[in-house]
């Protein structure tokens, strides 16, 4: 466990966080929570560079959506009134169901999105939402939409000199998600999590996006599926029916040792068919409102 570190910075500024990663090479990583860091061998360690004090720590609401720093809790995430009401509380009801409360005061944003395990909760939300990250580097500022990140493991979509600095949660107007979270406890490790986001109007499904994680290795968005919904009435059981069987179907399985892929195919069509009744009731609750 960190046999080999022989350094600590804690700088003040992004810039200096960056410099010195680019400076400290292969040997050096982002501390950002340190849950992941801290928990596995990591013997390639020899800098750690703890991002915290880098102010990469506010949500706020944007005009194009709301902003989270990469450096947020997840607590802080789950205190924020912007985060609390966003795409019906989307992300919110993921981060609720990270680990528990001595580690949502540690875990952040950016290391739950970056160091990707199956298990890992908010980067199904992050897909159904079509979050966007903002990652910072030697060369400069770019912008990398989540679905693209997990298209290999993040890990290999961002480079190791630069740094995710926050994400981007895009205005959903007139959206409702919805996330939940199979497991054994409600403190386990999920065995399998999915989301649903939906627009509808007048009765009728406008957009619809599944998304999940722990089906796989990596998490999934679902376009296929999700599509066979849009222009499909609300109250239309059989076609509803069909999106979900499709889901299912698109969906990549691997088992584990606590879960079978047959298992995982019983239990997301249910999961998913909930999902989609519980953002029809809150959209017809907001409807009536
Ligand atoms: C007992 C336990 C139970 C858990 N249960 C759950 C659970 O139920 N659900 C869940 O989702 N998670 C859970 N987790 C958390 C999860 O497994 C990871 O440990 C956590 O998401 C890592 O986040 P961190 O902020 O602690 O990252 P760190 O450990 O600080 O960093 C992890 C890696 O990501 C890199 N990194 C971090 N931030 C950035 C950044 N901004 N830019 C670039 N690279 C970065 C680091 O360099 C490092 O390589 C649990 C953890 C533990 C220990």
């Amino acid at each position: 466990m960190l046999r080999k570190l022989e350094n600590y910075h804690r700088p003040e500024k992004l810039d200096d966080a960056l410099r010195l990663l680019d400076e400290c090479g292969a040997g050096a990583r982002i501390l950002a929570g340190g849950t992941a860091v801290m928990a596995g061998k990591n013997n390639e360690i020899k800098t750690l560079i703890d991002i915290k004090n880098t102010g990469l720590d506010k949500v706020s609401k944007r005009k194009n959506g709301v902003e989270a720093g990469a450096a947020v809790t997840i607590a802080g995430l789950l205190e924020s009134p912007e985060i609390k009401k966003y795409c019906g509380g989307l992300v919110y009801e993921a981060a609720y169901h990270i680990a528990s409360t001595p580690l949502r005061n540690m875990i952040t944003l950016g290391g739950n999105i970056t160091q990707v395990f199956p298990w890992s909760d908010l980067p199904a939300a992050l897909l159904a939402c079509g979050a966007e990250l903002t990652v910072a580097g030697p060369g400069g500022v770019r912008k990398l939409l989540y679905a693209d990140a997990v298209k290999k493991h993040p890990t290999q979509m961002i480079a190791k000199n630069e740094i995710v600095t926050g994400v981007n949660f895009p205005e959903l107007p007139g959206y409702v998600g919805k996330f939940t979270k199979f497991s054994k406890t409600s403190f386990d490790f999920a065995l399998l999590d999915a989301c649903v986001a939906v627009k509808i109007k007048n009765g009728m499904f406008e957009d619809a996006r599944f998304a999940v994680s722990a089906a796989g290795t990596l998490p999934q968005l679902l376009n296929e599926s999700a599509a066979l919904l849009k222009g499909v009435k609300t109250t239309d059981s059989k076609a509803v029916s069909n999106a979900v069987q499709k889901a299912v179907s698109e969906t990549v399985f691997t088992g584990d040792k606590r879960v079978s892929v047959e298992y995982k195919k019983q239990i997301l069509p249910v999961l998913i068919e909930r999902l989609i009744d519980a953002a029809i009731k809150q959209n017809e609750g907001a409807d009536a409102k």
